[in-house]
């Protein structure tokens, strides 16, 4: 005799008549008489009712399994709410195969239950709804995902989880060699040199659903772990790698939603920024920055001769923001990096607002017209650098527009032509992506004449994935070519020794036929994540660290034992700090 013939939630009118057996946990029970109770079954499909007429001593969360008739539920019992609200299970037996204590929180929707909680007893919080939902969809993701990435030509590389040191920007996380005292493995922080050595082995095109560690703070949407699907082709153009990255997102994005998105548009970096101040624009809502420095050329103020002006129109913001509000959004300009924010409130004869006093009719006329604002609308400006007007007029817009994080559909955005430096430190460049990238080959030539500011302008054929706002991932075409790659090395500072040492092996492995390629990786559980609407990575990741890197399940991290430490030749010293 089998245990189980039938899932819980898949039974309905069509099986009336019919003896089943189903097994699960017991959600809730009703107890009408000594001989009467209605028990819901759940497993991982849903719940169906179930008529006792013996006397039963099951609580919550006992282990069952139920043998029983199947019928349709009396008129005015149906519950439409339930798959299974049609019918019921009668005349039955109930074996009881485990018992169990009561749950440490209920496991309803609609109870909001400390996160240290849930995880400490993920076995439990995983049997609810939510969860079995969205670790179902990641299933669904990752399957989707290998499916397409196979269908074009990708192969399944695995690579090592102990390595040396990967340049992606985070600390690394180290295990201690036993068989080499004094030295240390490195977890990948991607599997980012080994696709590309793969490259040179002629793999053609890798892809791996790789996990990735890295040391940083965690965030909503940052674990020290996470998966990504990690892709690399040869003899590939960057719209080769958009089209077979859309192609993958695309499928992923069905198989949870049942709908595939179509257009995956891009932007460039430098037109995202102007527009959205962000290399991650939300596109979903207006509110654009708009330039408004032209207005400015002959004002007598020095709030406004800065080297720009540019403004934001909040529709409807003059009677929605009160003053409050508006003090702590100045407050949050100037923590961004702004020296202030001029704001106006709309109204029919024109702006108001504490600063018209040092425009000009022209120039308050000038905004409004600029702006498109209306009588009602809220008007923000910063005027500052191009860099912060930018990025904190970019960051008031999300804090005033922003939807929540799955509205208004699967907004797709490729961002293009990413800067190949992001800083300038004492006059060096700092990079923007891992120093693999390939700059734009209209900027080559800049490699060899830049100075100072000069660096930021170099642009490269890096590119990111943007989704609602979020980063999914990024990734560029290499540099295949060992003289450039010393270049590069050379500008960011790193030494003939120390290339040798970091990357000698790399360098090595291009001086033997390395072909033009270039790749992209992706976040899953970001990905994920937005696809079931959630805010939190942490719901979609089965067994999830808290925000302190913590994890109340198993307690991790523990210390070690002192044997084991005296094996690898380590000691513990107190912490300075
Ligand atoms: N290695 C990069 C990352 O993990 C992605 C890439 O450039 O392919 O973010």
């Amino acid at each position: 005799m089998p245990i189980r013939t039938d899932y819980c939630g898949e039974l309905s009118l069509e099986h009336v008549g019919q003896t089943v057996t189903v097994a699960g946990w017991v959600d809730t029970r009703r107890v009408h008489s000594e001989h009467l109770a209605f028990v819901d079954v759940r497993d991982n499909t849903g719940v169906v009712q179930v008529v006792v007429d013996e006397k039963l001593d099951v609580r919550s969360e006992y282990v069952v399994a139920v043998t029983g008739t199947v019928r349709a539920r009396p008129e005015g019992m149906v519950n439409e709410a339930l798959a299974s609200g049609e019918i019921e299970i009668a005349d039955t037996t109930v074996e009881v195969l485990n018992t169990a204590e009561p749950p440490p929180f209920p496991l309803n929707e609609r109870t909001d239950v400390d996160e240290k909680i849930r995880l400490k007893h993920r076995y439990v919080d995983l049997r609810r709804d939510r969860m079995q939902r969205n670790m179902r969809a990641r299933a669904k993701v990752n399957s989707a995902i290998r499916t397409a990435m196979e269908r074009q030509r990708f192969v399944e590389i695995e690579t090592p989880m102990l390595i040396a040191s990967t340049p992606e920007g985070a600390r690394d996380f180290v295990v201690p060699s036993r068989l080499h005292p004094g030295n240390f493995y490195a977890l990948p922080q991607s599997p980012q040199l080994f696709k590309q050595l793969s490259m040179v082995g002629g793999m053609d095109r890798y892809y791996q659903i790789a996990r990735c560690l890295r040391d940083e703070d965690l965030r909503a949407d940052r674990q020290f772990e996470f998966m990504q699907l990690d892709a690399e082709a040869s003899f590939v153009t960057q719209d080769d790698v958009f089209e077979f990255i859309s192609e993958a997102v695309a499928s992923a994005a069905e198989a949870v939603t049942g709908e595939r998105p179509t257009e995956f548009p891009r932007m460039s970096w430098y037109e995202a920024q102007e527009r959205f101040g962000s290399d991650k624009p939300d596109v979903r809502f207006g509110m654009e920055l708009n330039e408004l420095t032209h207005l400015f050329a002959e004002t007598e103020s020095n709030v406004f001769k800065t080297p720009v002006v540019k403004g934001i129109c909040m529709p409807g913001g003059a009677d929605e923001l009160g003053r409050n509000r508006i003090d702590q959004l100045t407050a949050d300009a100037k923590r961004w990096g702004a020296k202030g924010l001029a704001w106006f409130r709309v109204k029919e004869d024109g702006l108001e607002g504490a600063l018209t006093k040092f425009m000009s009719d022209d120039e308050m006329a000038g905004v409004q017209t600029e702006l498109g604002a209306s009588p009602g609308d809220m008007v923000f400006l910063i005027a500052d650098t191009r860099r912060t007007a930018n990025k904190v007029l970019g960051l008031l817009r999300l804090e005033l527009g922003r939807p929540p994080v799955n509205d208004g559909g699967f907004n797709f955005l490729w961002i293009t032509d990413f800067p190949l430096f992001e800083d300038v430190v004492d006059g060096n460049p700092i990079p923007a992506h891992h120093p693999f990238t390939m700059p734009h080959v209209d900027d080559v030539h800049l490699l060899d004449t830049a100075e100072g500011d000069e660096w930021l302008d170099i642009r490269s054929q890096a590119y990111d994935l943007v989704l609602n706002g979020w980063e999914l991932g990024s990734g560029s075409i290499r540099i295949h070519r060992s003289d450039i790659q010393a270049k590069i090395f050379d500008i960011l500072g790193i030494g003939a020794e120390e290339q040798q040492v970091k990357f000698g092996f790399l360098l090595d492995a291009f001086r033997y036929g390395a072909p033009p390629h270039g790749g992209f990786a992706f976040g899953i559980d970001r990905l994920t994540a937005l696809l079931v609407g959630e805010e939190n990575i942490r719901e979609v990741i089965a067994f999830p660290k808290t925000q302190s890197g913590a994890d109340p399940l198993t307690n991790a991290p523990t210390p070690a034992d002192p044997a084991h430490l005296d094996e690898l030749g380590l000691r513990v010293l107190p912490r300075q700090d």
